[in-house]
């Protein structure tokens, strides 16, 4: 049988639009809106300002200060910087913005007019130098909030890591990215596995997907058996099949379904023994090395009931579904009633298609009014589904009355920092109150807070030391 976890939801996967189809690169856009912060940690300052001619795949921004908690952006076609402006990105919130507008004849194409890095072997060069590499290519999650990837390649010593897993469980409905990706590039997965192997010098690696992509075995299986470094070095990656269950594609369930580990509360997946990165992720890893190209294209599902024509693309990052032509993005505006950029259970619904595509967005979904859930809030009724269905095992209705009592340290007491923004409690909520934005919110409270205090004490040090 296959692994999974405790609790969670079966869902109707909606994947059928997308499934199976290829990736088909977007024909070459004439502008395009890079966020200059995409990464979760500390911020970026532009390299570059209006009137600069940029070419594919040079640095256009990077950390403002030095620390580790940053990845540089990239120019994702050749042109020239018209502006440099505020924007409203995929979070709804206004960020800084480079837009590039092509250069005649410029085309999104791997060999021309490209600043690429020269190619690197991870397998001859320090470990410093390789994560120097995967961090220069401004490489982070491309599965979720985005976390640098040089640093999670990069446990603290006391922490022993013994297994890396590749997520290609992908549980989102209508998302059918990953599974393209595996079916296109299984020799990037492959080789990108092995290149984390060697940074982390861990032997065992597992390829986690859901049962539903059960026909990729085969094709993964021969990719393991051909890749000479797995034969020479005795390195061990298998295949760990899933129960398709919602949310089995986050980190912790995908680790207690695959190795049986839990990842204590307030932990991270390293003190389970085990690093976690999304397919995509491994194959623009394994890009950075070979081809020294930094993480400009993305690929994702764009389907829903309001788009005509539901296809897997791979796009140039802070390209506008708005500005690609009909005839390869047909979208029905009449009927669009909702737009999400993620999945519909953990993304973000955003006001309007001018949204650039970020390195983490892995679909975006055109609804239509059928397919939302559009009724009115009403009281709780202390049915306590939320709490049953809660994969993580938190008491969702008692954060939610903390934070609307305002009392955000019980809210944390309750598990608010526990909770991986699923969507399950929203989603079996009789009474549709929308727990999972409600805890988003006061996440995003929580921290605000926290650099108030921070600032606040920083003050207060320097006054003492005057
Ligand atoms: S509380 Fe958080 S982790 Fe639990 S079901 Fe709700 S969103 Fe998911
Ligand atoms: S599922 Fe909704 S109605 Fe039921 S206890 Fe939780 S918050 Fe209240």
């Amino acid at each position: 049988m296959a692994n999974t976890f405790k609790r969670g939801l079966k869902l109707s996967t909606r994947k059928h639009a997308t499934e199976g189809k290829p990736v088909e690169m977007v024909p070459g856009p004439r502008q395009v809106f890079i966020p200059v912060n995409q990464h979760f940690g500390a911020p970026n300052a532009c390299l570059v300002k209006a009137g600069d001619t940029v070419r594919r795949g040079q640095k256009i921004a990077e950390g403002a200060s030095p620390g580790p908690m940053t990845v540089p952006v990239h120019a994702s076609i050749s042109g020239v910087v018209k502006k440099i402006e505020m924007r409203t990105q995929a979070n709804n919130a206004e960020g800084l913005c480079v837009i590039i507008e092509a250069a005649q004849g410029d085309k999104t194409s791997d060999t021309l007019e490209t600043e690429y890095m020269p190619p690197l072997d991870p397998f001859s060069c320090s470990k410093e130098d390789a994560l120097t590499r995967i961090r220069e290519a401004g490489i982070q999650g491309m599965g979720g909030a985005g976390f640098p990837s040089h640093v999670k390649l990069s446990p603290p010593p006391n922490k022993v890591i013994d297994v890396i897993i590749a997520d290609g469980a992908e549980c989102e409905p209508y998302l059918t990215t990953d599974e393209a990706v595996m079916t296109e590039k299984p020799h990037l997965l492959i080789q990108g596995l092995t290149m984390v192997m060697r940074i982390t010098g861990v032997k065992r690696a597992i390829v986690g997907m859901e049962d539903n992509k059960k026909n990729l075995i085969p094709l993964i299986e021969q990719e393991i058996r051909l890749n000479e470094r797995v034969r020479r070095e005795n390195l061990e990656i298998s295949i760990g099949l899933c129960r398709t269950r919602y949310p089995q594609g986050g980190e912790k369930m995908l680790i207690t379904a695959l190795t049986g580990r839990e990842v204590p509360s307030g932990g991270l997946p390293m003190d389970a023994g085990c690093i976690v990165q999304n397919v995509g992720t491994l194959i623009a890893i394994a890009e950075a090395f070979t081809l020294g190209k930094p993480l400009i294209d993305r690929d994702l599902t764009v389907s829903g009931g309001a788009c005509r024509t539901p296809k897997n693309i791979r796009a140039p990052i802070g390209a506008l579904l708005s500005l690609m032509p009909a005839e390869f993005m047909d979208l029905d505006r009449e009927r669009l009633a909702k737009i999400l950029f993620g999945g519909p259970m953990m993304g973000n619904a955003v006001p309007h298609l001018d949204i650039p595509i970020q390195k983490n967005t892995s679909g975006i979904i055109l609804m239509t009014a059928q397919e939302t859930l559009a009724d009115p809030e009403g009281p709780c009724i202390r049915c306590g589904r939320c709490i049953r269905n809660c994969p993580c095992r938190l008491s969702p209705v008692i954060m939610n009355n903390s934070l609307e009592a305002e009392d955000l340290d019980y809210a944390v007491t309750a598990g608010l920092l526990d909770c991986i923004e699923c969507g399950s409690c929203t989603y079996v909520c009789p009474a549709r109150i929308k727990l999972v934005q409600r805890f988003r919110v006061g996440k995003q409270r929580l921290r605000a807070r926290q650099a108030l205090e921070r600032a606040a004490a920083q003050q207060a040090a320097a006054r003492k030391g005057d």
